[in-house]
C-alpha cells in the first residue's frame, strides 16, 4: 500500500508574489525545528510542503505538531501513490472508509502536472466509479457532500485524502518573516494570547516579564516560563527576560501620588522594554491590553502610558472580549497556567483607588517625582533571562553577558513569601 504523508497547505504565503520563496523557505525551516528529533523529511512540493517518514508511516502526533506552526493553513494526512489507477483508487476507498457515518461524497481530482494523460474530469469519473462500486449505499453529491475525496496529481505522485483527514493550522505567516517584537508578558490570560497573535503574523517574540521580586515570591516567573513552554510548539519565542521590579515599585509607591502609581509602573515597564528592544533589535512593543478591561486600560490611561513610547506599541487584543481571549488561551494551551494566580508586580503596592482617567500633565509631573532614568539603568543592570529552544530564527544579542539563570522549584523559598506578605501589608497602608 502507498505511504502516508502530511500535506501542508499554506494560504497567505501563496498570495505573496516575488517573495514567496522566502516565506516558503522560512516555513520549512520552522517545520523542521518543530519536528526536530523525529527524523521527518520536510520538503517543498509545488504549492505544498510535504512531511514524510522513511518508513512510510505517519505517527499520530505529527499532524497536530505541524498544525501549530504559524504559516500552516491546513494539514492533510494523505496517501502518496504512484500514478497507477489501481493504487490511487484503493487509497481513495481507504480514505472514504475512514469517514464513518457519511452518506454522500464527491471526488475532487486535480493535476499540477499536465503531462499526466488523464484529465481531472476523467480522474473524477474514474475514482468516483471505483468508490461507487466499493460503497453502493453512498450517494454522489456535487453540492455540499459529507466528504470530498481529493485526488491530486503532483509531479510523479498522486496524493489522496478525504477532507475529513485535514485539520486547520495556526494560519498567519512563518515566524521570522516579520522582524522581532518585545512582548510584555505577565502570567495573566491576555498577554500570552497577544504574544501568540503577533507571533502568528510572523514576528519573533521576545517576552519581558516584570516580577515583584524581591517583594514577592518568584511564582509569577515560574508561571511565565511555563507559558513560554506552552507556546513552544508554535516556535515563536527565543528568550524570556525577567526584570525584578519590586524595589522600584516600592520606591515609586513612596514618592508618586497613590492614584497614579499603576501608570508610573507601566511607564517604567515601557522604558525598560524599549531598552531591551534596542538590545535585541526589536522594532515594536506588544501588550495584552484590551480597551476598558481594567482601570489602567481606559483611553486616557493608555495615552498616559504610551506617552513614553518611542517605538510602536501593538495591542492585538484591544477590541476583544475576555471570553474570546479565554477561548484562544484554551486553544493555544496557556489557559491552565494563567488560571493559577501568583503575586507579581501587578498585585504589589496597588493603590486603593487607581486613577481611571489620568490627566497627562499630572502624569508627567508625577513621573518627575522619582529618578526614573536611574531606575531604568538599575533594572537593565539586574535584568535576567532564560533561553528556550523555541524559535528557529532567534539570534540572541551579543551585548548581554551570559547570566543564564536556571531556576529550580526548590528555590521558591518561604522567606520570599514572607517578604511578599510584608510587601502586601505596606501596599495596604
Ligand atoms: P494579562 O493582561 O497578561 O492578562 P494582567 O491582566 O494581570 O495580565 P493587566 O493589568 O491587564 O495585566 O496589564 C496590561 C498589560 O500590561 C498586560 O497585558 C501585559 O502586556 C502588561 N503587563 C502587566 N503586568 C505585567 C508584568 N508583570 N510583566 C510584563 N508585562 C506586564
Ligand atoms: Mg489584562
Amino acid at each position: 500500500m502507498a505511504d502516508r504523508v502530511c500535506l501542508v497547505h499554506y494560504h497567505e504565503i501563496g498570495l505573496k508574489g516575488k517573495n514567496r520563496s522566502i516565506f516558503e523557505r522560512q516555513l520549512i525551516t520552522n517545520l523542521k525545528r518543530a519536528l526536530k528529533g523525529r527524523s521527518a523529511h520536510v520538503e517543498r512540493l509545488a504549492g505544498y510542503v510535504r512531511v514524510s517518514f522513511e518508513d512510510g508511516g505517519m505517527p499520530e502526533d505529527i499532524p497536530g505538531m505541524v498544525a501549530a506552526v504559524p504559516g500552516v493553513a491546513r494539514v492533510s494526512v494523505a496517501w502518496r501513490c504512484a500514478r497507477d489507477p489501481e493504487e490511487y483508487n484503493a487509497a481513495a476507498i481507504e480514505s472514504l472508509r475512514a469517514c464513518k457515518g457519511c452518506e454522500s461524497f464527491k471526488v475532487h481530482g486535480r493535476r499540477s502536472n499536465t503531462d499526466y494523460p488523464i484529465h481531472s474530469i476523467d480522474l473524477n469519473r474514474q475514482v468516483g466509479a471505483a468508490l461507487c462500486e466499493a460503497f453502493p449505499d453512498l450517494r454522489v453529491q456535487m453540492h455540499q457532500p459529507d466528504v470530498t475525496v481529493n485526488v491530486h496529481v503532483v509531479q510523479s505522485d498522486v496524493y489522496v485524502y478525504a477532507d475529513a483527514a485535514s485539520q486547520r493550522g495556526a494560519g498567519g505567516l512563518p515566524v521570522g518573516t516579520a522582524g522581532k517584537v518585545i512582548t510584555l508578558l505577565s502570567s495573566g490570560f491576555d498577554s500570552p494570547v497577544a504574544t501568540w497573535m503577533v507571533g502568528r503574523r510572523g514576528a519573533i517574540c521576545v517576552p519581558v516579564h516584570f516580577s515583584g521580586r524581591p517583594m514577592t515570591s518568584d511564582e509569577s516567573e515560574w508561571l511565565t516560563q511555563d507559558i513560554v513552554r506552552a507556546l513552544e510548539p508554535a516556535g515563536i519565542i527565543g528568550r524570556l527576560y525577567v526584570v525584578p521590579f519590586g524595589e522600584c515599585q516600592r520606591e515609586i509607591s513612596l514618592k508618586a501620588p497613590q492614584a497614579l502609581r499603576v501608570i508610573m509602573y507601566r511607564r517604567l515597564m515601557f522604558e525598560v522594554a524599549q531598552r531591551v528592544a534596542e538590545l535585541e533589535g526589536a522594532k515594536a512593543l506588544v501588550t495584552g491590553e484590551s480597551l476598558g478591561q481594567v482601570a489602567s486600560q481606559t483611553l486616557e490611561n493608555i495615552t498616559a502610558t504610551n506617552d513614553v513610547a518611542t517605538i510602536p506599541v501593538f495591542r492585538p487584543l484591544i477590541g476583544t472580549d475576555k471570553i474570546e481571549i479565554i477561548d484562544r488561551a484554551q486553544k493555544i494551551g496557556t489557559y491552565d497556567i494563567s488560571a493559577q494566580t501568583a503575586p507579581d508586580c501587578c498585585t504589589l503596592f496597588m493603590p486603593r483607588r487607581p486613577e481611571t482617567h489620568a490627566n497627562l500633565r499630572m502624569v508627567r509631573e508625577a513621573w518627575e517625582t522619582f529618578d526614573h532614568e536611574a531606575m531604568v539603568e538599575y533594572l537593565m543592570k539586574n535584568i535576567e533571562y532564560v533561553d528556550f529552544n523555541a524559535c528557529a530564527s532567534y539570534r540572541p544579542p551579543r551585548e548581554l553577558r551570559a547570566r543564564h539563570r536556571e531556576l529550580a522549584p526548590a528555590e521558591r523559598s518561604g522567606e520570599a513569601e514572607n517578604v511578599a506578605a510584608k510587601g502586601e501589608e505596606s501596599a495596604n497602608e
